[in-house]
């Protein structure tokens, strides 16, 4: 019997800028530029988090983490996932499983989804098989398309 079950859903968009790490679902991907951003701009676990947040109702990464707050500045992003699913933790859920995309023309990120599902795994401990982590590109359209920048969408299970 399921007692109690939660979804989430988060969605979230940076755009590039030479010399920064591009940093995604926790990894640091091999690229001339990384993401913008007030933390490392780390999109996919962004999305993830506010996911998680959205799922009990916690409001978003946004409040949680206000990018005015210097104490945030080129925070390390699975720091700020692990605050969140501290909070999922104490009010009694556990994550079932999730489903996340990644919007991006370039780097090609194929190679990279297994180590990626790895670290959101041990995140959020639970198994990598129930981590799916999925890339697409624009089809060269929109700011996706001209390479200004990287989407991520997330949707995340939670049983309590
Ligand atoms: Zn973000």
């Amino acid at each position: 019997v399921i007692n109690d079950i939660r979804v989430g859903y988060g969605y979230d968009v940076h755009q590039f800028a030479e010399g920064r790490r591009l940093m995604l679902g926790g990894i640091e991907i091999p690229w001339h530029a990384g993401l913008l951003g007030h933390s490392d701009a780390d999109v996919l676990l962004h999305a993830i988090n506010d996911a998680l947040l959205g799922a009990l109702a916690l409001g978003d990464i946004g409040t949680h983490f206000p990018d005015t707050d210097e104490k945030w500045r080129g925070a390390d992003s699975t720091k700020l996932l692990n605050s969140s699913f501290d909070l999922i933790k104490r009010r009694g859920y556990r994550v079932q499983n999730l489903d996340a995309t990644v919007v991006a023309e370039r780097p090609k990120l194929k190679p990279f989804i297994p180590e990626m599902q790895d670290m959101i795994g041990r995140l959020l401990e639970i198994e990598p098989d129930r981590v799916s982590v999925k890339a697409t590109t624009s089809e060269k359209m929109g700011f996706i398309g001209r390479n200004e920048g990287i989407a991520a969408m997330a949707v995340i299970l939670l049983v309590k």
